[in-house]
């Protein structure tokens, strides 16, 4: 019998300041471990004024996690430690396997009108992933498969399957589900999630009631899901838009510094002394 995942929590993003002085909006993070395991981090960085985002994120490592940057609007300039260099633009994802290490920057900058937008998630790797050679998936918006249902609802598929469709990330270890929903208005959605796994949706416009609450949400709320193998999403008199996330828990020790996540404090110390005396970089 389906099991109907009903709401665990709801969260607002929070204004956080990161990298040399972006201001962004943070949906969890740190402070919420493990409730999101496998996910450690949402970051949206949506923004009209230059001001807020231009500093950027300038040199910094990463170990022990993926990050996933999904653009709507603008670019992010980025460069790194293995002679990478490119531009993420509006529609595109960057799946970035930090591995045992990478050195990168990241660097935004607006449209032609000053206006950036796009998410970055953090998801962890398993302890025995944390130190395999670093890797990129690149996708660009043509890549990302978009389903129109019969219902009206659209689906981009970033990573994972809906019927016979593939998003173009695949061979992930916490087998994620990661979409771009738009549910029109007056239609109730259902979508199965395999239970057992953590599951929360974004919201990033519109509104829209989520499991078996009437209270509906508007953009900017994250709704973490309980357990069961299905959600739903109502809308009445507006569509709603939002990030469907999912994965599988890792259920191991998080030891988090920063931009780096080990499993014990002593690899976290470890990482840190590396990046110190110059030998982080292990590819
Ligand atoms: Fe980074």
């Amino acid at each position: 019998m389906a099991i109907p995942r009903s709401i665990r929590k709801v969260f607002k993003s929070k204004p956080t300041i990161e990298g040399a002085g972006v201001h962004l909006k943070r949906a969890f993070g740190f402070t919420e471990v493990p409730l999101f395991d496998p996910f450690l981090l949402l970051d949206d960085f949506r923004s009209n004024s230059p001001g807020d985002y231009l500093k950027g994120f300038p040199w910094h490592p990463h170990r022990g996690i993926e990050t996933i940057t999904y653009m709507l609007d603008g670019n992010v300039q980025h460069g790194d430690s293995m002679g990478h260099n490119g531009v993420i633009s509006a529609g595109a994802v960057q799946w970035m396997t930090a591995g045992s290490g990478i050195i990168h920057q990241e660097m935004p900058f607006g449209d032609q009108h000053g206006k950036m937008g796009g998410f970055q998630l953090w998801a962890n790797l398993p302890a025995s992933q944390k130190m395999n050679p670093p890797r990129y998936r690149d996708i660009t918006p043509e890549l990302i498969p978009k389903l129109r249902l019969d219902n009206g609802v659209e689906i981009r598929i970033i990573c994972g399957n809906i019927a016979e469709t593939n998003g173009p990330v695949n061979d992930i270890a916490i087998d994620p589900q990661y979409l771009d929903i738009t549910v029109p208005q007056g239609i109730s959605y259902n979508h199965q999630i395999l239970s057992g796994y953590t599951a929360f949706a974004y919201i990033i416009g519109g509104q829209g009631a989520f499991g078996n609450k009437d209270e509906s949400y508007i953009n900017e709320t994250l709704i973490l899901f309980g357990d069961g193998d299905s959600i739903t999403v109502t809308t009445e008199d507006n569509p709603v838009r939002f990030l469907l996330i999912s994965g599988k828990p890792l259920n191991e020790p998080i030891a988090w510094g920063g931009p780096i996540v080990m499993n014990t404090q002593a690899e976290l110390s470890n990482a840190f002394e590396q990046y110190q005396n110059g030998t982080f970089l292990k590819q």
